[in-house]
C-alpha cells in the first residue's frame, strides 16, 4: 500500500522542514516502517558512517574536505532509537542547507533548543521519523489509537510518540 500521496518533486531550501521532510520521503522512502534514516540518507546521496569515538557528541554533518561529498557520522553507542533520531536530525542539515555545523551534542535534539537551526533541523526528523500523513492515516484508517503500539511501529520512544499525537492534534 502507498502511504504517501504527496508526488517526488524537487525541493528548495526555503520550504518549511516538514515539506522538504515530505519530499525526501516521497523520493527515497521505501515505505515500509519504521522509516530507516540511514536508508533514505543514503538513498539520497549522502554517506552514512557509524563512529563509536565520538565521545560526548550525537552525531556529525560535514562535507568531506576531499571529495566534497556530504557524509553523516553519528555516535554507535548511542541507544539506538538515538541514533535514528540523530541521523534524521543530520540529514536535515543537508536537506535544509544549513551548511557546516558543528558537532551535536544531545542538547541539540532538546525541544527546549531555541536554536533556528536546530529547531528546523528537529522539525525535519520529527516528519521523517514519524511522518504526518501515515500517522494520521494509521488513527484515521486502520484505528490504531495506542500510543505505545504507535512508538513501536515507528520505533520511537512513547514519549516521543505522545508528543507527536499532542502536535497532531489527535490528544
Ligand atoms: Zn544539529
Amino acid at each position: 500500500m502507498s502511504y504517501m500521496n504527496t508526488s517526488p518533486g524537487a525541493w528548495q531550501s526555503s520550504d518549511a522542514p516538514e515539506r522538504v521532510a515530505q519530499s525526501f520521503l516521497s523520493q527515497y522512502w521505501d515505505q515500509q516502517l519504521p522509516v530507516d534514516p540511514v536508508a533514505i540518507a543514503k538513498a539520497a546521496g549522502v554517506r552514512v558512517y557509524t563512529n563509536p569515538e565520538m565521545d560526548r557528541y550525537a552525531g556529525w554533518f560535514y562535507e568531506d574536505e576531499q571529495t566534497g561529498k556530504p557524509t553523516i557520522e553519528f555516535n554507535s553507542n548511542d541507544p539506538l532509537m538515538r541514533q535514528r533520531f540523530t541521523v534524521a536530525h543530520e540529514l536535515a542539515h543537508y536537506a535544509l542547507r544549513h551548511g557546516a555545523r558543528p558537532r551535536d551534542s544531545v542538547q541539540a535534539f532538546s525541544l527546549a533548543n531555541y536554536d533556528p537551526v536546530e529547531a528546523e533541523a528537529n522539525k525535519f526528523a520529527t516528519e521523517l521519523l514519524m511522518p504526518s500523513a501515515v500517522v494520521n492515516g494509521l488513527i484515521r484508517i486502520r484505528n490504531v489509537t495506542d500510543p505505545e503500539v504507535l512508538a513501536s511501529m515507528f520505533n520511537t520512544s512513547a514519549v516521543a510518540m505522545k508528543y507527536r499525537l499532542k502536535k497532531l492534534g489527535w490528544v
